[in-house]
């Protein structure tokens, strides 16, 4: 039986870019090729499996694809600071061209790109780009593309982010929806930072990223998870045994408030626990 606190929060994010990354590489090597669905959903299965209670993933009921456009939404956070709530897209590279060929997706008639703006209008969150990705680059190379204040490590580009604004930049000229121009941007970051970086506190603090090294758009710091959110987690996890039942599960939404989502809802929602003020 695991033990509370005995996996942070950065260390399953570390793992799931760690594995990401050598998973697109061997995916390669021996030719089974792994979609992005499937790397999520293995990313999910390590989060369950892990019983981390700083990580716990929530499936939703209420998930329709054709009006939502979005794979996750995440709460990233903790009570002292509150919480930051990001709209995120996952997109995996493609190995030959490092490039990714859906940034340009269609979901019925409206481009995916603009529901996940509209969503995160919507509903107060950051909208997010999450890239799987793995290169051949050297360390030299990959350095380039390193913008988090730790030293680098390759791997951990395995899993990175970037505000929906630069996907948009990206798509406005050819031969941009590629690995190089958009791990250039100094606010495309290993999707640990999220979790990890100090350079994040002044965000959650002044409740904007002006004068930060983060250029989302739609800062806005909740106090707390919305009710259901945490009553739903504190139930996964079984303070007598001080063990994690699981890292996920299902929420009913028939009585979410208004307040967090109208009409729409995301597939997923992860919560993870910020850990940057620590550190
Ligand atoms: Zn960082």
């Amino acid at each position: 039986m695991e033990r509370f606190f005995t996996v942070r929060s950065v260390d399953l994010f570390e793992k799931l870019a760690f594995s990401t990354w050598q998973r697109i590489f061997y995916a390669k090597k021996y030719k089974i090729p792994q979609g992005e669905e499937t790397i999520t959903d293995l990313n999910l299965l390590e989060i369950a499996m892990a019983k981390c209670s700083e990580v716990q993933v929530i499936k939703t009921d209420k998930y329709k694809e054709k009006t939502q456009g979005t794979d996750w939404e995440w709460w990233i956070g903790n009570n002292r600071i509150g919480y930051l709530r990001y709209a995120v897209q996952a997109k995996k590279i493609h190995q030959d061209f490092l490039n990714y060929k859906t940034l340009k997706h269609k979901v019925g008639s409206e481009q995916q790109i603009d529901i996940l703006e509209r969503y995160a209008r919507n509903n107060r969150a950051i909208p997010l780009y999450c890239f799987y990705n793995y290169s051949e680059y050297t360390r030299p190379i990959l350095s380039r593309y390193w913008h988090c204040n730790s030293p680098l490590e390759s791997e951990q580009l395995g899993c990175t982010i970037t505000p929906l604004r630069n996907v948009q930049e990206a798509l406005q000229e050819r031969g941009r929806k590629k690995f190089d121009f958009l791990h250039k941007l100094h606010d495309t970051k290993p999707w640990r930072c999220l979790v990890y970086c100090p350079s994040l506190l002044q965000v959650y603090k002044s409740g904007t990223s002006i004068n930060t090294s983060w250029g989302f758009g739609n800062v806005e710091v909740y106090p707390r998870l919305p009710r259901e959110l945490s009553e739903a987690i504190d139930f996964s996890l079984n303070t007598d045994e001080r063990t994690v039942e699981s890292g996920l599960f299902e929420v009913q939404f028939d009585n979410f408030s208004n307040d967090f989502y109208s009409e729409i809802y995301p597939k997923r929602i992860l919560v993870a626990n910020y850990l940057g003020e620590n550190i």
